[in-house]
């Protein structure tokens, strides 16, 4: 995978290091010497990730870390600091000011490599997520998420997989404030803990006495439940194949022995906002689907699915579509409901309708909500015999048992009309099938309401 990374260090000795490192391994590299530049560049090229060197003259790292954040432009673009690594505060200092991880001088070409193809998979996920949520807003219907980075941490869960009981007592101890800790002492050989999808992080030991770590990564990456929890694995200061692994079977971070606390909560506290901003995307987007093509008030398909479902169904290359049914229905003097009941009851009324009609047809038919209280129902392989039998038992679901609706002691009564059209002509198309079953329905107002027609 590659991506756009910006190296940002007032040292040009420093630039041109990392720029070869990382065009070696076939990144496309942009460069800045200073905080302004670099800002300017993020605004204009929107690089999938940061190198951020801390001290530099005039603004500085931190300073420019809190500017990428503030801006709604850039807030979600990964930022790795470098620092000294006699400064082990700058560390906590850049995480502190949003960074998302950072590397020490002299930078070290495994944990550089690591650390950005970490950070580029996170950032592929992000942008895809934040297209489509983009592209929902654009037809206004998405349910009004907040880009920026404010998310609530509150109610974390983390599963510790330590077997040294010091080690977990101590880190759980660190961590108390953030989250709760559950530990894992994989006594049996394998993970004992229940329900592994409701964590929010996973911290793993690679230096288990009887369990391999590294094995233990690979599983929760390979179970659908748990592959996009993010895995913190603890390893020793040195050793870098454990680590290299770890990173390649989808840790997303690591850190190294002996554990600072400050260290460990700023990652910790890290991955876990990633994670929730992530699932935060991803219901949006489910959340966006639905609501393009489903009705608030039924929960039936809207008429535009409706429309692009019945063009599939009568496309030219489907053999099957002279044996497509279609059911228009209109409540019959609905208009008194909602003058006698009110607007709300009328909505009840709606809800249920929809509810008494779903339950009533085939998986393969398709019922929509069509306008305001009328309704679609689409069958394939379907003759007019059948179409008519449904349309039957239909109408008298709906006119034999009175709505009850909250707040009304009495029962309203119901009514529908049905107009039944069968696409027997090869050359029908979909906006004719409509037409013929509006037709038909016009024809059972017209004979006197609660009543199936059709003009076949
Ligand atoms: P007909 O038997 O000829 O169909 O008479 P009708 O009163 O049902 O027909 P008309 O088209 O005159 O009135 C439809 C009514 O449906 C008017 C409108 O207020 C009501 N309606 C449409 N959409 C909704 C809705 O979402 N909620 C509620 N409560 N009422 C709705
Ligand atoms: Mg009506
Ligand atoms: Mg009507």
């Amino acid at each position: 995978m590659t991506a756009r990374v910006l190296v940002v260090d007032d040292v040009i000795q420093n630039v041109k290091l990392l720029e070869a490192k990382l065009t070696s391994e076939y990144f496309d590299v942009l460069t800045a010497m200073n905080g302004q530049d670099a800002l300017d560049i993020i605004d204009k090229e929107h690089p999938d990730i940061v190198l951020l060197d801390v001290m530099m003259p005039g603004m500085d790292g931190f300073e420019v870390c809190r500017r990428i954040r503030a801006n709604a432009k850039s807030a979600h673009i990964p930022v790795i600091m470098v620092t000294a690594l006699d400064q082990p505060k700058d560390r906590v200092a850049g995480l502190e000011a949003g960074a998302d991880d950072f590397l020490t001088k002299p930078v070290l070409d495994l944990p550089l490599f690591a650390r950005v193809r970490s950070l580029a998979r996170l950032k592929v996920l992000m942008d895809e997520l934040r297209m489509r949520e983009t592209t929902g807003q654009d037809f206004g219907i998405s349910v009004g998420s907040d880009l920026s980075r404010n998310i609530s941490l509150s109610g974390a869960r983390v599963l510790l997989v330590e077997d040294y009981a010091r080690v977990a007592d101590r880190i759980s101890r660190y961590m108390e404030d953030l989250a709760t800790v559950d530990v894992d002492d994989v006594a049996s050989g394998e993970l004992s803990t229940a329900h592994l999808e409701d964590y929010d992080l996973f911290i793993i030991s690679l230096g288990l006495n009887d369990v391999d770590g590294l094995r233990l990564c690979s599983q929760l990456r390979s179970s659908e439940a748990t592959r996009r929890i993010p895995i913190l694995v603890l390893v020793d200061e040195g050793d870098t194949n454990q680590l290299v692994r770890a990173m390649e079977l989808g840790a997303t971070d690591y850190i190294t022995r002996p554990i600072d606390r400050n260290e460990l909560l700023a990652r910790a506290k890290s991955q876990i906002r990633q994670n929730r901003y992530a699932n935060r995307l991803r219901q949006n987007m489910q959340k966006s689907i639905e609501m393009a093509m489903t009705d608030a008030v039924t929960g039936l398909y809207n008429r535009h699915f409706l429309s692009t479902h019945l063009d599939n169904l009568m496309s030219k290359e489907n053999d099957t579509r002279t044996k497509v049914s279609l059911l228009m229905m209109d409540l019959d003097k609905f208009k008194l409901v909602n003058d006698t009941y009110g607007h709300a009851a009328g909505d009840e009324v709606l809800h249920e309708f929809a509810r008494r009609i779903s339950n009533d047809i085939r998986n393969i038919d398709l019922a929509a909500r069509y306008g305001g209280e009328e309704f679609v129902i689409v069958m394939p392989e379907t003759n007019l015999e059948y179409a008519h039998f449904v349309a039957e038992r239909l109408r008298m679901s709906i006119g034999d048992e009175p709505f009850k609706i909250s707040g009304s002691d009495t029962p309203i009564k119901v009514t529908v009309s049905i107009g039944i059209a069968l696409a027997w002509d090869k050359n029908f198309s979909s906006s004719q099938l409509l037409a013929a079953a509006d037709q038909a329905l016009y024809q059972a107002k017209e004979n006197g309401r609660n009543q199936v027609c059709s003009l076949n």
